[in-house]
């Protein structure tokens, strides 16, 4: 379905990013792999998905808390694979502490990859899809770009701004090919929410098993994780013809969280 298209996937080392790259790929897509983590892992998961889905797949090192290299993320994998018709914004990190305790470093940190980014990212692409007449933005938001948890303000501020931004996005291109749209993700088990598990075992002296159960009955009423697999799907589908009509909405996968 995707096949002669080329995606970007940020954050695709690991986790959601990963789960939708190893997706697209299965579609067809040609993947550009971004994110930090050794350079033989990286090198044996891009070799995988290759070898999986039969596509190219190479790897861009950009360390999105830079806007400079957002940026040179488009270019050089414009460059390396020849276009970009599919940007993934799905780099992401959380910081928790409240309002009043909230280190200002840390704060300007989580809004450049969760927010500045995926605007630099955006920016630097729409030309090549404008060109084209063809385009798909995919923002991981969270559901925190939807409601609020305490401790979280600048993950839950630039959540909210990516949901934001997608709607201008859409509305700037909505007589074109392009569309934008948003992931909402509830809990899913990755790397990024084990550090929560883990703080909240030791916090309330549960096992590892009851963190879990805890956490998600707090928030997520189907008591399961969204599964990386879950999401990649819906990116797919958010690619696809089918969903050509589909623009600046931010839809959550979050087990009836946001129903509350
Ligand atoms: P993760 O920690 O497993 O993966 C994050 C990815 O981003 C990794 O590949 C990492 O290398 C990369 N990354 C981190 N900082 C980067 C930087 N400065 N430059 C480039 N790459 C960087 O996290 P995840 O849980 O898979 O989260 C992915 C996205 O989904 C994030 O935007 C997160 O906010 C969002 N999300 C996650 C959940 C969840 O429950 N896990 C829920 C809602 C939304």
């Amino acid at each position: 379905m995707l096949k002669g298209k080329v995606a970007v996937v940020t954050g695709s080392t690991s986790g959601i990013g990963l789960g939708i790259a190893r997706q697209l790929a299965a579609a067809g897509a040609d993947i550009v792999v971004n994110g930090f983590g050794e350079p033989a892992d990286i090198d044996r998961l891009c070799k995988a998905i290759a070898a999986q889905s039969g596509v190219r797949v190479g790897y861009v090192p950009a360390d999105l808390s830079s806007a400079d290299e957002a940026r040179t993320l488009i270019e050089r994998a414009t460059h390396d694979m020849g276009r970009v018709d599919i940007v993934v914004n799905n780099a992401g990190i959380q910081h928790v502490s409240p309002v009043q305790d909230f280190p200002q470093d840390q704060w300007d940190r989580v809004v450049a990859i969760n927010l500045t980014a995926v605007f630099v990212t955006t920016r630097a692409v729409l030309p090549q899809m404008l060109q084209r007449n063809w385009g798909r933005i995919v923002n991981i938001a969270s559901v925190h770009g939807l409601v609020a948890s305490v401790d979280k303000s600048a993950y839950v501020a630039s959540k909210h701004g990516v949901v934001g931004l997608t709607k201008v996005v859409a509305l700037e291109t909505a007589t074109t090919g392009i569309t934008c749209n948003a992931i909402c993700p509830g809990w899913v088990l990755t790397p990024l929410v084990q550090k929560q598990i883990d703080a909240l075992a030791e916090r309330e002296k549960l096992s590892p098993d009851d963190a879990k159960i805890r956490l998600l009955g707090e928030k997520q009423p189907s008591l399961e994780f969204t599964t990386p697999e879950q999401l990649g799907a819906l990116a797919v589908f958010l690619c696809s013809d089918a969903a050509a009509q589909l623009n600046g909405v931010s839809l959550p996968v979050d087990g009836g969280w946001t129903a509350r």
